[in-house]
């Protein structure tokens, strides 16, 4: 959690916009993601499940399925580069390469039919060209090992089913992380696992990003999590992030209403008191097919104005590297217009 303070910034998301094609519509899954991420820096997304997460480290993997996915606007800049402008082959020599994923489903990543050793050796020589099979296994083993896998040497022969859940896992992790690469998106790395190896595996996620300088992109439901781990936070709503601050500001001073009632919903242990029923936000989060142009997150919002019901919040910038997207930061002037605009646009 130390942001050197010449960091370069690895990963740059701009306006991303990723659709998918349905019968029923055009899910806008993530409709204009941009954040920033620095060289030893771990970010936290957050948001309830829907919300475009991991359409946003998908898109970024540049594996999101088309059809019926299409990645329709914006850059995705590693090391300056936009690699949406990338050919596939070139994109392969990214992918776990440069930057890895740690699938939500562990079992996206891994052949069932190979054995462990087989697919890790693959992954390395694939990387490096250089490296011959023996180098290639001795490194895989050292990485289960690093991952806590007992017996590494003789349990790296098994198949993937011959692991339980967490140790699968493990296995996925230790393939994403033996190629060093500069990016790790984690996609809620633990929601399988029990508590425990919840906790070694997002300690070896810390460890890799303190020793090795890894940028971590970390997707979880846990703003427990968040708040230890985390440098800074993007909060998404309905494919978009309506707000960002470091996980410090983040807590001390939640702006948007549905960053409050997130934090609101998580149990704490000093405050809370016996039999003290645990906030929750109420209604549901909204379909994303045809979305009309207001915030939408009003229906559910308790300081809901006029202006929420007809237009989107432009992002203000609250100082301190803390910005929001909600109309109750925005003056009076710009909400009257914003009105206006949209009346034109609805009677049109
Ligand atoms: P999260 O990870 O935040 O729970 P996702 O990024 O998985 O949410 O999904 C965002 C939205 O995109 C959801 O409405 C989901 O239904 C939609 N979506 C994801 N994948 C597809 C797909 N292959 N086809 C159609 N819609 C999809
Ligand atoms: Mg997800």
């Amino acid at each position: 959690m130390s942001l050197k303070p010449n960091a370069k910034p690895v990963l740059e998301v701009k306006d991303l916009q990723t659709y998918f094609k349905t019968d029923a519509g055009i899910v806008k899954a993530v409709d204009g993601v941009s954040f920033t991420i620095h060289e030893g820096e771990t970010l936290g997304i957050v948001g309830e499940s829907g919300s475009g997460k991991s359409v946003t480290n998908l898109s970024i993997m540049r594996l999101i399925p088309s059809p019926p996915g299409k990645i329709v606007g914006g850059q995705v800049l590693f090391e300056g580069e936009d690699i949406l402008k990338l050919s596939e082959a070139e994109m392969r020599n990214i992918r776990g390469d440069k930057i890895s994923m740690i699938f939500q489903d562990p079992m996206t990543s891994l052949n069932p039919f190979l054995r462990i050793s087989t697919q890790m050796i693959e992954t390395i020589r694939l990387h490096n060209p250089g490296v011959t099979k023996k180098e290639a296994l001795e490194r895989s083993i050292e990485m289960l090992k690093l991952v806590g896998i007992p017996s590494p040497e003789r349990r790296i022969n098994s198949y993937p089913h011959q692991f339980s859940g967490g140790m699968r896992q493990r296995v996925m992790i230790a393939q994403a992380l033996s190629c060093d690469a500069q990016v790790l998106l984690a996609d809620e790395p633990t929601t399988a696992l029990d508590v425990t190896i919840q906790a070694q595996i997002l300690e070896l996620i810390a460890k890799l990003n303190a020793q090795m300088g890894t940028a971590v992109i970390l997707v979880t439901h846990d703003l427990g999590v968040v708040a230890g781990m985390c440098d800074k936070v993007c909060v998404m709503y309905a494919g978009r992030i309506v707000e960002t601050a470091s996980t410090e500001e983040l807590y001390a001073k939640p702006s948007h209403p549905y960053t409050e009632g997130l934090i609101k919903s998580v149990p704490r242990m000093d405050t809370a008191k016996k039999n003290e029923r645990l906030f929750s936000i109420e209604g549901q989060p909204p379909n994303v097919i045809d979305l009309p142009p207001c915030c939408p997150f009003h229906p559910r919002c308790q300081k809901a104005m006029e202006v929420c019901r007809h237009a989107y919040p432009p992002v203000k910038d609250l100082g301190n590297a803390h910005e929001v997207s909600c109309w109750l930061y925005l003056d009076e002037k710009t909400k009257e217009q914003a009105l206006q605009d949209a009346t034109l646009q609805e009677k049109a």
